[in-house]
Parts: structure tokens; sequence; C-alpha cells
């Protein structure tokens, strides 16, 4: 079956990387939790494609938002988006919040979720006073205490309709000190077909904001 949303998507010429990285994995041996085997060669497969500001075709290091086919046989794909999901270790260390966001959610209504809060932004912030206008953090929803670019999740989204997601937050607990948030926290839409990470806002980022508009995923325990 043709995955017609990836082949769009790869001819999409503002998607950047279509295929996956083309350097080399740098863990060699499968773990207990990989469903995917080392490949021989180095994987070449074009089931995953990225994209971001500073995205590069080497690695995924700089990408934003990556989309793959949830039956990829793609190990480099798999050791650096499932890990945090599915091994059982990563799960267990207590290093990260886990934020269940919601189960089965379309993208269409999705992508309505977000077109009320931009629109609710903009009528908002058409009021507002200078100071929070610089202080606001414009152009971002709160996701369960974590904003995301809505230009960010509307490109994740590119071309879906109907498919059903359920949506997973990855995140620094609260009381993780700012020093040691060294990444971004990262959202995990995941459907019958295509299995999709955003990066959230960089934690250093939103401490220089005091406000955000919600899509009513805001409440959370840590
Ligand atoms: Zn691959």
């Amino acid at each position: 079956m043709t995955d017609t949303i990836l082949e769009r998507l790869r001819e999409n010429r503002s998607f950047k990387v279509n295929h996956c990285p083309t350097a080399r994995p740098h863990r060699k041996e499968k773990r207990s939790w990989q469903r995917n085997q080392v490949p021989e060669k180095n994987c070449q497969c074009d089931d995953v494609v990225y994209t971001g500001e500073f995205a590069v075709k080497a690695s995924f290091m700089c990408a934003s938002i990556v989309i793959a086919n949830v039956n990829t046989k793609c190990y480099k794909w798999e050791i650096d988006y499932c890990s945090l999901l599915y091994d059982p270790e990563v799960v267990r260390s207590n290093k990260y919040s886990y934020r269940q966001v919601v189960k089965g959610i379309s993208a269409k209504e999705l992508r309505e979720k977000l077109r009320v809060a931009s629109s609710r932004e903009a009528e908002m912030l058409a009021w507002a006073s200078p100071e929070l206008k610089d202080t606001y953090n414009q152009g971002h929803v709160n996701i369960r205490g974590v904003p995301f670019s809505i230009s960010r999740l509307r490109k994740a989204l590119m071309y879906q309709e109907d498919q059903v997601f359920d949506i997973t937050l990855v995140t620094w607990h609260d009381e993780e000190p700012l020093y040691n948030k060294d990444g971004c926290p990262m959202l995990f839409i995941v459907g019958g077909k295509h299995h999709i990470t955003v990066l959230g806002q960089h934690p250093e980022d939103t401490a220089k904001f005091v406000g955000m508009t919600s899509i009513g995923y805001d409440a959370y325990t840590d």
C-alpha cells in the first residue's frame, strides 16, 4: 500500500529532508526493546522524513518535526525517536515526565483547535498592552505545561485529514532546575499510519515569557 501522505511530504520542498539521515547510527547493537534489526549496510530508507529550520541531511540533530511510517524498519529512527517511549530503562529512570495529552483525536479536530487558539490569541493581543505583547509567548500553545509552536504543529499535520492520533508529551519534571533542562520537550503524535515527533520550545526560551494560549490540554499532574 502506498503512503500518499509521506509521498507528498517527500515531494514538498518546504519539508527539508525526504529520507532518513545519511550518517551511520552511532549505536551498533540492538537493544531488547527494539523491533528493528541493525541493518547490514547503512539504512537509506525514505519512510522517515524530517524538517526544521536547521535540519541537515546527515542526522536528526536539528530536526524539529520527524514523521515516520509506523511500520518502518529504520533502525536510526527507532533508536533516536522511540527510546523515550519504549525503552523500559529510560521510562523507569524517572528522568522525564510523561504526560498523556489526548487519545483518539483526528488531525482535523486538532487543526481546528489550533485555528481557534490562533484567532483567540490575535484577538486578545489586539487589545493587549505593549508590555503584555512583549512578554506573551506568541504563536505558541500550552500543551500540558509546555509551549509548542502553532505553525510547527500545523506543518507536522500537513496533508493529514482523518488519521486518528494518541498524543503523549515527554518533558522535564517541573522541579528540574533550568540549567539541567538541556533539550527540548517532545510531543509524540502517534496514529495508525504515522508516528510524528514535534519538538517543543526550549525551556530557556520559555522562561523568557509569561503567558500563552491554551488548546484545552494544559492541566496535568507530574
Ligand atoms: Zn532508514
